[in-house]
């Protein structure tokens, strides 16, 4: 028995989820919603995924455009088990009435409050959490990152404190009416909402953070300072821990990747979907220690780091793996991500 899945909102980060969801041999993607006929929708279509309409669209808009709809959400979410609401921040909310009319289970996304969700979800964090769960909280792009970090951390040495500043890209790169194209943001609410972000996966976790935005759509880059319960023996040992664990990806200097530019351009030589890089990203030389202080930096591809939580998610809702290894190694075989 597959556990049969909708994708709610088909954008940024549902196109990626409704793929990934695709390749699962223990899901079945059932369809994805589209409120405006687009190349995104078109794509769909291409993909074989039936179009379902959401948010007010209209079926002679999609008629128009010569793309066939299968019907409407409403109609899409009695044909499934699970949704994935990947609608814009705030949707969410609303649609979660829709989810509760059907009585379905649903993941929600970092943009909506965590009180959305029974639990917000890291599969390397929290999986045990999410076990049985009707709704979760896929925790936002960056505090995927910071959470997958504070797990390796936590578990090998402890964490005392950390500090971390967010440099924040301004857009995704196909948004054209978001910015600064020029100049630097500073977020003024400090320390910022991501540190207790964080806490709804780790409540005990002594995090500060701080951001910034400017004008790039490549990657985030978190610069952080760590204080460790117990000191490394030496940075290789930090950098050797990283290395085995799944979902991150360390550079080392012969590689020559000096920032977030050849990140993505070595993910475009990759050539998984999308040109996606959804490990952490660190640098070996971008990692030092100095006694129990740990300074690292780590960048992170905001379009697609939260995909494999989202698999992993569903597959802790419905119990089909033993535990969150599990689920992980077999999210990522699927994905063509690199095992440790
Ligand atoms: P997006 O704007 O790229 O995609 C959202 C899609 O939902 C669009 O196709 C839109 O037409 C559609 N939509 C609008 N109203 C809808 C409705 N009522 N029902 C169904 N679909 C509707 O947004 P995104 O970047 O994919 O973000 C989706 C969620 O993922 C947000 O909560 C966001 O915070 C979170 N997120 C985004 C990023 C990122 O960097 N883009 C990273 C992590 C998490």
């Amino acid at each position: 028995m597959k556990v049969r899945v909708a994708v709610n909102g088909y954008g940024t980060i549902g196109k990626r989820v409704a793929d990934a969801v695709a390749k699962q041999p223990d899901m079945e993607l059932v369809g994805v919603t589209k409120t405006r006929p687009n190349f995104e929708a078109l794509r769909a279509q291409a993909k074989g995924y039936p179009l379902y309409l959401a948010g007010g669209g209209n079926r002679e808009a999609f008629a128009a455009a010569g793309l066939s709809v299968a019907g409407t959400v409403d109609e899409l979410l009695r044909k499934v088990d699970v949704v994935v609401d990947a609608s814009p921040d705030k949707v969410g909310r609303e649609n979660r009435t829709l989810y509760d009319a059907a009585g379905l289970r649903a993941v929600f996304q970092g943009g909506e409050k965590p009180e959305i969700a029974e639990a917000s979800f890291n599969a390397l964090g929290n999986y045990t959490t999410g076990r049985g769960k009707r709704f979760l909280r896929v925790v936002s792009c960056n505090t995927t990152g910071l959470a997958r970090a504070a797990h390796v951390l936590r578990s090998t040495w402890g964490v005392d404190h950390w500090e971390a500043t967010l440099i924040r890209r301004g857009a995704d790169p196909a948004e054209s009416k978001k910015g600064p194209i020029n100049g630097i943001l500073p977020t003024f609410r400090l320390p910022s909402h991501h540190g207790p972000d964080v806490r709804t996966i780790f409540p005990d976790l002594s995090i500060a953070t701080t951001a910034v935005v400017v004008p790039t759509t490549l990657m985030h880059v978190h610069v952080n300072h760590v204080r460790l319960t117990k000191a490394p023996q030496d940075a290789h040992e930090v950098i050797a821990t990283f290395r085995r664990t799944p979902r991150f990806r360390l550079f080392a200097a012969w590689e020559q990747v000096e920032g977030t530019p050849q990140v993505m351009e070595y993910a475009r030589n990759r050539g998984l979907g999308f040109s996606d890089m959804m490990e952490n990203v660190l640098w070996e030389d971008g990692i030092r220690l100095d006694g129990r202080d740990l300074y690292f930096f780590q960048a992170i591809h905001q379009e697609s780091i939260v995909v494999p939580e989202n698999v992993d998610a569903i597959r802790a809702m419905f119990d089909l793996a033993k535990d969150g290894p599990e689920s992980i190694a077999r999210t990522d075989q699927s994905l063509g991500l690199p095992g440790p």
